[in-house]
């Protein structure tokens, strides 16, 4: 057979062709016009995606460079936090406040599990005087998705910002910053913006903007007061990214001409069509509370999750993920974020039976989940 690749990953994800092929041409200076008026309209685009008003910045870097840029330009040494950490990537909340030497009170949640607003509110009684509360649109190594605008409801009602990531979640699945009272948004190119890994966004609310002018803790690169004072002069305080700012403009142009509405349904209905396969062959999702960005199948009883995922992976070429640690071979997960199209789900789940019946799993009808997942996507073609 042809090895061909599929990327079913949760990120990076596969890039539409006149993305890449936008990368291949000549290099432009960004200190030009011709660059200033792409790059603006890249910013105009975020924000559109974001849901807010307020300026989005663009830097070059991976979507944790977001993270660390949120945490030192609004705290000071020795501030209080509240990071939720329910997988791998609230957990990263934690760790960057910690370094950065802020008194972090982590709120621990099993893998899969949800955390609502009312023990959001619970938390920040028992903590009094927290500055900022770090959380997780959806939780890429869980699949699961937090209930963020009544977050926002909690939050607002306090002193402290709301810190969100929404490196995975934003563009594939509902988030308002503006009207879910979000302080602080960040994202990565290389998730659901269908661009390659390099870019990360960040947007602050007024009263985020308020803790940046008292912050204390140490930043250069990421000082966001340098890029909001280029951003006035239609550029960056440091060279951009030029070539993955303007592949970003064409992904834009693709997202704005779907309209962001048509592209969170997209996502439901692939959200729903791997939900109901994988349930079709008997299978077990592990969040919860799923969210439409990728889904965590448990592993089945009797099947190594290692090499389900091995297989998947190097013998059909369908690039799902493994689990992260501590988790690995316990489940598994699809991505149906970016640039995935119904068919890609088709694959991910055809590679999946083949593989289950590979190893000795054949407690399902062949072609059962394929099926399952057929029914929602003619439903919800459009
Ligand atoms: C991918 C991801 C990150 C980390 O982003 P990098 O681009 O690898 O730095 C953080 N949070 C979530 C939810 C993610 O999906």
């Amino acid at each position: 057979m042809i090895k061909k690749y599929y990327l079913l990953s949760p990120g990076p994800t596969p890039v539409p062709e006149t993305v890449l092929s936008v990368a291949a041409e000549p290099i432009i200076h960004h200190r030009t016009p011709e660059f200033s008026r792409i790059f603006m309209e890249v910013t105009e685009g975020l924000k559109y995606v974001f849901g807010t008003k307020e300026d989005v910045y663009i830097l070059a870097a991976s979507g944790t460079g977001a993270m660390e840029t949120a945490v030192i330009n609004t705290l000071s040494p020795g501030d209080k936090v509240i990071t939720i950490n329910a997988g791998k990537f609230g957990e990263r909340w934690g760790n960057i406040c910690r370094a950065y030497g802020l008194e972090t009170r982590e709120v621990v949640i099993p893998w899969g599990e949800d955390f609502s607003p009312e023990q959001l509110a619970a938390e920040i009684k028992n903590n009094p005087g927290v500055k900022a509360v770090f959380t997780t649109l959806s939780e890429t190594s869980t699949g699961a998705i937090f209930d963020i605008k009544g977050f926002g409801q909690v939050v607002a009602a306090t002193e402290a910002i709301l810190v969100v990531d929404g490196i995975s979640g934003v563009g594939a699945t509902a988030c308002y910053m503006d009207d879910w009272k979000v302080d602080i948004l960040v994202s990565g190119s290389q998730k659901s913006f269908m661009i390659p890994p390099g870019l990360a966004y960040i947007a602050f609310s007024p009263k985020a903007w308020k803790l940046v002018e008292t912050s204390k803790l140490p930043k250069f690169y990421f000082d966001i007061k340098k890029y909001r004072k280029n951003l006035e002069k239609q550029t960056t305080p440091w060279t951009p990214a030029v070539s993955l700012v303007i592949q970003q403009k064409k992904a834009l142009d693709i997202i704005k001409s779907l309209g962001m509405d048509k592209l969170l349904q997209h996502h439901q209905t692939l959200g729903q069509a791997t939900r109901a396969a994988v349930k079709a062959i008997g299978l077990e999702l592990l969040a919860k509370r799923p969210g439409n960005i990728l889904t965590a199948v448990k592993t089945p009883a009797g099947v190594d999750g290692n090499k389900l995922v091995k297989t998947m992976q190097n013998k059909y070429m369908a690039y799902i993920s493994n689990a992260q640690d501590p988790h690995k071979g316990e489940f598994f997960r699809i991505a149906h974020l970016g640039y995935m199209g119904g068919f890609d789900i088709v694959t991910a789940l055809s590679a999946l039976e083949m593989t289950l019946l590979d190893l000795g799993y054949n407690k399902f009808q062949p072609g059962a989940a394929l099926a399952a997942a057929q029914k929602i996507l003619r439903e919800g073609w459009q």
